[in-house]
């Protein structure tokens, strides 16, 4: 790609002038606060604008891929040989017709959770907490307090790489935990419609995610850059010896570090970047963690982050 900067320059000034930047330092904007500089990011500014972005990489067959608000990501420490679109708040339109919400990819799923809750819609109280976009949390299919998104979901809309518009009824998405299709589509989310239940008093929405935030507050290292929690819980695993961060605790790796990557002393689920921490330290303090409770207990846990790699494909860790 990199011979095609200066033309792909000049498309985007065409399509979307205001709203991309070159070079972009992702360990100054992502979640984890690390990674090489991206070639391209693009900011569009509405559906349309997006839908000629990635109508013009296809056809210029330039490597693209997607983020909502980086917090499930790991940038490699490498310069990023590809364009990065970024789905954010000039794509977070949201309406309510009675019980059902239909909101844009960009929407702050802090927000969408409050917007329920006014609403007097239960159902998504466990996502109050989770610092993402909505789109990012269908991909992933988060949720908390053993829910997942997916099954308050009724449709999905995404734009394909060749910008027609494909429907997705919730059987399409293939939700399972942590997990999605469209971690396997090149496809990006622009509309979901999810559909919650009335109740009769919102106030017991409210106090419900006030606890959840409470106990977030409690648990969770809030001031360092981290991706939330590092490993997925297995049934299994959880069973026999507890959740990972149990497990990691247990066997004395609670704030093991390396270079500026740290396992956090609050949740030993987490790692945290304690200033100049490098994508390889935080691989490094995963391998090590994986390996270590391996061999303890005959569990080799599954990460919940992915990893962008310098050509911009985003894989398991
Ligand atoms: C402090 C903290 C707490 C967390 N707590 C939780 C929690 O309780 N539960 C939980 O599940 N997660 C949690 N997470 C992880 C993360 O917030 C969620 O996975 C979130 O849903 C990711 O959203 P995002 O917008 O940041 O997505 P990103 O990290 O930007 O992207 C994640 C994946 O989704 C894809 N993607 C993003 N947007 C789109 C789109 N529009 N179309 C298609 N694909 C897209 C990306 O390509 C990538 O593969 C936490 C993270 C942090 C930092």
């Amino acid at each position: 790609m990199k011979s095609s900067v200066q033309s792909l320059i000049k498309e985007l000034e065409i399509i979307c002038p205001q709203n991309f930047s070159v070079n972009v330092s992702m360990a100054d904007i992502s979640s984890w606060r690390v990674g090489g500089c991206a070639a391209v990011l693009v900011n569009p500014s509405s559906l349309q604008q997006l839908i000629d972005v990635t109508v013009m990489l296809s056809a210029k067959k330039v490597p693209y891929l997607v983020i909502g608000n980086t917090t499930n990501l790991l940038f490699t420490d490498e310069n990023i040989d590809a364009v990065i679109i970024q789905v954010g708040s000039s794509l977070s339109e949201c309406r309510i017709e009675g019980e059902v919400i239909i909101a844009q990819a960009g929407l702050w799923v802090p927000k969408l959770a409050r917007k329920a809750m006014q609403a007097s819609l239960t159902g998504v109280e466990h996502i109050c907490g989770i610092p993402g976009t909505l789109g990012g949390l269908i991909a992933m299919n988060g949720g908390s307090q053993r829910k997942s998104i997916g099954s308050a979901v009724s449709s999905v809309i995404t734009v394909s790489e060749c910008g027609t518009l494909n429907i997705y009824a919730n059987a399409d998405c293939k939700f399972s935990y942590r997990s999605s299709i469209f971690q396997r589509t090149n496809e990006i989310i622009v509309q979901v419609e999810l559909i919650l239940r009335k109740v009769d008093d919102k106030h017991r929405v409210r106090r419900e995610m006030r606890n959840i935030l409470q106990r977030r507050n409690e648990k969770f290292p809030r001031k360092l850059p981290s991706c939330g929690s590092v490993f997925v819980s297995n049934p299994s695993m959880y069973a026999a010896y507890g959740p990972p961060g149990k497990v990691i605790e247990t066997y004395g790796m609670k704030g093991l570090g390396k270079g500026g990557a740290q396992v956090s002393n609050t949740h030993a689920n987490f790692i945290v970047n304690n200033g100049g921490a490098s994508a390889a330290d935080i691989l490094y303090l995963i391998n090590f963690l994986r390996e270590s409770v391996y061999n303890k207990t005959g569990y080799l846990m599954d990460v919940e982050a992915k990893y962008v790699n310098a050509d911009g494909l985003v894989s398991n860790i």
